[in-house]
């Protein structure tokens, strides 16, 4: 074991090169630098995993940036939500830090590209600039302001800033290359006017920088080392280095890798925010939502987020993600960590005719076999009991391993009962079925001899508690609802995404449940309570499946 070496992925073969050269002193510091313009989702875990994981491997520092350079999109709810988000992840941050800190500092910046008559002021209006800006294979035009003196433009970018301007009327843009074969290099803009409160300035600024002119500055002013970003920020990184150049500040260095994409939903925050917005979910943490407090509320564990991370790597070349990878992390977690409890979704009455009436009996019942302690439970048994509809046919093939009259079948953790009869009522719909049980063939001390296939959950009726149980499948019908800008995602919909069943039987043990609280109910999947969930009114959701069953319904 202690021989294989271990394989490093791209970064961090850049990042253990840059310390075998001695960059930075060895020195090794990320950042992970959300837009607070929504919830995180599934895809920023990979880069929060990434970024802190990579701070935590080289003993260096991971700093929380909110990059709040748009006033019109940003709320404080979703600072909180993605603090709460990273924390529950299981990650730290060295320090929290705003980009709006840094207003006054990257003001002073483009003051000095200016100074340099490296930036300028243009009073062209957008359509005007498009017309200019060329096409890849056809060089720009320069704008009629692009040789403003460096005092006409100081003096015009100050009266920007003190609220002279109209919004849109100007903009400073960087003076570069209008025939670069780099659209982005062609005077890309730094900063706009936008009379806007702002959720931390207020209304001290009507000016704000562009991501291209915030973003990097900000690496810099923080003295980020790596400054990991995703693939569509690529050709952004000649005017990275660029401004890290003329403004002679620090060199951090950006190094792109491809987001996850994940099938059967979408990782746009911007879109994410139409489906609450349109009341297609019922909020940014909808079971349903691929955003961590969708998933938290969903069942799954802070665990399976990061082996899942992990397990799908970094890539340097887009791909879509099988949704099923991630249920598969954590039905892996949840295998090991979650008691096996009882709970009837589809219940269907069962009479042990030879059971005296009135009697309970206690039986001990294993909470959950992966565990190193032993662990019982109590559940009570008695002479009326549910099981699960589809666990019943009356005229069964012989391969069908449950109940069915004639036939014996074994109750988890009690007896072993041969099935004599069914009641009908009068649309020929069964109502209740008959057993007999065998006294001698109580699960652990089984002297009976009898002979049964399948074991099925069950419920004693007078001791059974009430629930809504929501299950949950994906929410699209596609595996890349985005796959075609001229179809509108919400087309592929799945109408059947929530199922909901009002009156579902759980064992008594699960009278104490509470939101958050994790099980597996035998034979049905890994079930979570909701966070709505009361003791008088139960509520959970299921995770997932205990198998994964998707691909054969389809
Ligand atoms: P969205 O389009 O969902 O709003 P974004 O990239 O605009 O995503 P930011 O808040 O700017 O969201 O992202 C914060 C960090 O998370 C960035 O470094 C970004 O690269 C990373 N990130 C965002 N989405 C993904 C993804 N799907 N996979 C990996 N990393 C991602
Ligand atoms: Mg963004």
């Amino acid at each position: 074991m202690s021989e294989k070496k271990e394989s490093l992925n791209f970064i961090e073969q850049i990042i253990e090169e840059d310390i075998a050269n001695g960059k930075h002193a060895g020195r090794v510091h990320t950042r992970f630098p959300p837009e607070p313009n929504g919830y995180l989702h599934i895809g920023h875990a990979k880069s929060i995993v990434l970024n802190f994981g990579l701070g935590k491997k080289y003993n260096g520092m991971t700093n929380l940036r909110f990059d709040d350079t748009n006033p019109t999109t940003e709320e404080t709810e979703y600072v909180n939500s993605i603090k709460e988000d990273i924390k529950w992840l299981g990650f730290e941050w060295d320090e929290e830090l705003y980009t709006s800190d840094y207003f006054e500092q990257l003001y002073q910046f483009a003051v000095k590209l200016i100074k340099k008559g490296k930036a300028y002021v243009d009073d062209s209006s957008s359509e005007e600039m498009a017309a200019l800006k060329g096409t890849p294979t056809k060089p720009g035009v320069a704008s009629p302001y692009r040789d403003r003196t460096v005092e006409e433009n100081l003096d015009l970018f100050a009266r920007m800033k003190a609220g002279e301007f109209e919004d849109g009327s100007r903009i400073l843009r960087a003076k570069i290359d209008m025939s670069s074969s780099n659209m982005l290099m062609r005077d890309p803009l730094m900063y706009r006017i936008k009379h806007q409160h702002h959720h931390r300035t207020g209304d001290d600024w009507c000016i704000y920088p562009i991501y291209d002119f915030a973003h990097g500055q900000s690496d810099s002013i923080e003295e980020i080392t790596h400054s990991i970003c995703t693939l569509e920020f690529e050709n952004h990184r000649p005017l990275y280095n660029w401004f890290i150049k003329e403004l002679e500040i620090f060199p951090s260095r950006q190094i792109e890798f491809a987001r996850l994409n994940l099938t059967y939903t979408m990782m746009s925050k911007r879109k994410l925010l139409q489906l609450v917005q349109e009341n297609i979910v019922e909020g940014w943490d909808d079971p349903r939502m691929p955003t961590i407090s969708g998933l938290r509320r969903r069942g799954y564990t802070a665990l399976s987020i990061r082996n899942f991370a992990e397990r799908i790597g970094v890539a340097k070349r887009e791909n879509l993600i099988d949704v099923g990878l991630l249920e598969f992390s954590v039905r892996e977690d949840l295998n090991q960590s979650t008691d096996r409890v009882m709970a009837v979704l589809d219940p269907l009455k069962v009479v042990i005719t030879n059971y005296p009436e009135g009697k309970t009996e206690d039986l001990i019942i294993e909470n959950n076999p992966n565990s190193e302690e032993k662990v019982t439970r109590i559940v009570p048994f008695s002479r009326e009991i549910y099981i699960e509809r589809e666990d019943f046919m009356e005229d069964a093939p012989k391969k069908f391993f449950r109940m069915s009259q004639g036939r014996n079948t074994r109750l988890k953790g009690a007896y072993i009962l041969h099935c004599d009869d069914v009641v009908k009522d009068d649309k020929g719909e069964i109502v209740e079925v008959h057993c007999t049980y065998y006294p001698e063939s109580k699960s652990g001390q089984d002297t009976s001899g009898v002979k049964a296939k399948g074991v099925l959950h069950w419920v004693s009726i007078p001791h059974a508690i009430d629930a809504e149980v929501r299950l949950y499948d994906r929410l699209f019908t596609v595996e890349n609802p985005l796959h075609d800008q001229d179809i509108d995602f919400r087309d592929y919909i799945n109408p059947d995404s929530l199922s909901v069943i009002k009156n579902a039987k759980l064992e008594p043990s699960l009278q104490n449940m509470l939101p958050g609280n994790r099980y597996q109910f035998m034979r049905k999947g890994y079930f979570c309570v909701d966070k709505n969930s009361k003791s008088d009114q139960l509520i959970v959701n299921r995770t997932v499946t205990l198998r994964d069953s998707w691909g054969k319904k389809k």
